[in-house]
């Protein structure tokens, strides 16, 4: 299309979420998000972004990039509500006709009949039509051009032709949805606690959804978990790259501390204890991290570790808050979502995790801090955290990922 008239551009219009920020929040807000859309494209060639009129604009500066895939790329970052593709041309009655018949016949090529509409919005009122005019003229334009496949409908048409008319004029009839929320890096950094289950990535996604940059922290139990099981984890964490950008992914060496666990600890008490070893293990490499809270994908009453009094037991061993997004959520909710950010089908491949090999078979369902610190009196808690500790590799997950991957 653009490479049919001479002055017809491409371009993307991105409309921003959280209206309600004011002030010096907004100035960070857009500041943020512009840095990382760049991020997220730069490989597919040079944009112009700029923000105004309460939207963020993008003109490819050079090239030819395929703007769609540009768009599909920054519908997963935090902070656009939604993409239109759309073009730009001078504000001109003659072109405007000339384009608008040129772009229907790309949208309907192929297709078969469609009900549409037109919906214009005259900013420059120094244009000789009215929005009405403007409108109701095309529309019979293009009706009169395709009369076997187009009908008027008003009330939800198939496609909406949106056009307005500023200093230039552009038409757009797409509006790819986004993921809202905060740009990443807005709330500070969080250190995921990442398994390779459904619950911790939806958590993970939801957290960095309200602006936190994530790390990543995963309890690997090689050989009674498999290369396969980490390898799965690392790819949760390369999906959740695509909305959180890079994630630094920890992977905690966690056998032998396992074995000792299993060993000292009572049986109906192994659960509790080993998670209490991992929150104190993910607050120490926060804090050398700088991350502020401590994310998990827990849920109220899941499973036996997940009780009111146990989420006390692990609470109580750190100063860090622990996030916990899925708390109050629906399993069937949270699978919703799962499936929506494309973590699903990878998180119920088959391979155990920790928490399924070395699980206790009749946990205490409401232990009390005196059971747990109880259970813990067998062991050299702090020795086995700064083993813990010393036992961790580090890779950072970067924005390689892609779909097909
Ligand atoms: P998930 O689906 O996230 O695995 P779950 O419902 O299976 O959660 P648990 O296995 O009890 O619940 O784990 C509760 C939380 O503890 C997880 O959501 C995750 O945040 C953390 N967790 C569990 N196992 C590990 C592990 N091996 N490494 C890191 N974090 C873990
Ligand atoms: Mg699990």
């Amino acid at each position: 299309m653009a490479d049919q008239f001479e002055n017809v551009r491409e371009l993307l219009l991105v409309r921003i979420g959280e209206i309600t920020l004011k002030g010096l929040n907004r100035g960070r807000f857009v500041a943020r998000l512009i840095s990382n859309m760049k991020r997220r494209i730069n490989d597919l060639g040079e944009f112009s972004i700029v923000q105004s009129h309460s939207r963020i604009w993008i003109h490819a500066l050079s090239g030819n990039p395929p703007m769609q895939e540009v768009a599909r790329r920054l519908s997963s970052v935090f902070g656009i509500v939604s993409i239109s593709p759309a073009i730009e041309f001078e504000s001109d009655w003659g072109i405007l006709v000339r384009v608008v018949e040129e772009y229907a016949a790309d949208v309907l090529a192929g297709a078969g009949r469609r009900t549409f509409k037109f919906e214009t919005k005259r900013v420059d009122k120094s244009f000789p039509l009215s929005s009405y005019e403007v409108s109701s003229e095309l529309g019979a334009i293009l009706l009169e051009k395709f009369p076997e496949q187009l009908s008027v409908l008003m009330h939800e048409p198939d496609l909406t032709f949106h056009v307005e008319i500023r200093e230039k004029t552009y038409i757009y009839h797409e509006t790819i949805p986004g993921h809202a929320g905060l740009p990443v890096g807005m709330s500070g950094r969080g250190m995921l606690l990442l398994s390779g289950g459904i619950d911790s990535p939806v958590a993970g996604y939801m957290m960095a959804s309200r602006g936190m940059i994530l790390e990543a922290i995963y309890f690997h139990t090689f050989p009674y978990t498999s290369q396969k099981a980490l390898d799965k984890v690392e790819k949760l964490a390369r999906i959740l790259s695509r909305f959180a950008g890079r994630i630094a992914f920890h992977v905690v060496d966690f056998t032998d501390i396992q074995l000792e666990l299993n060993d000292k600890v009572p049986e109906d008490m192994l659960t509790i204890v080993m998670r209490r070893v991992m929150m104190r293990v993910a607050e120490k490499l926060a804090i050398e991290r700088n991350a502020k809270a401590l994310i998990t994908g827990e849920s109220l009453g899941q499973v036996a570790s997940q009780t009111a009094e146990a989420l006390m037991t692990t609470d109580i061993v750190v100063d860090l808050p622990i996030f916990r997004p899925l708390i109050g959520m629906d399993k069937n909710d949270t699978v919703a979502l799962a499936r929506k950010i494309g973590t699903f089908e990878t998180s119920i491949l088959p391979y155990d995790d920790c928490c399924t090999v070395f699980v206790s078979k009749h946990p205490k369902t409401h232990p009390s801090l005196y059971d747990a610190e109880r259970a813990e009196a067998r062991i050299d808690v702090e020795a086995i955290v700064e083993m813990s500790c010393e036992k961790i590799s580090t890779k950072l997950i970067d924005l390689t990922f892609e779909e097909g991957d």
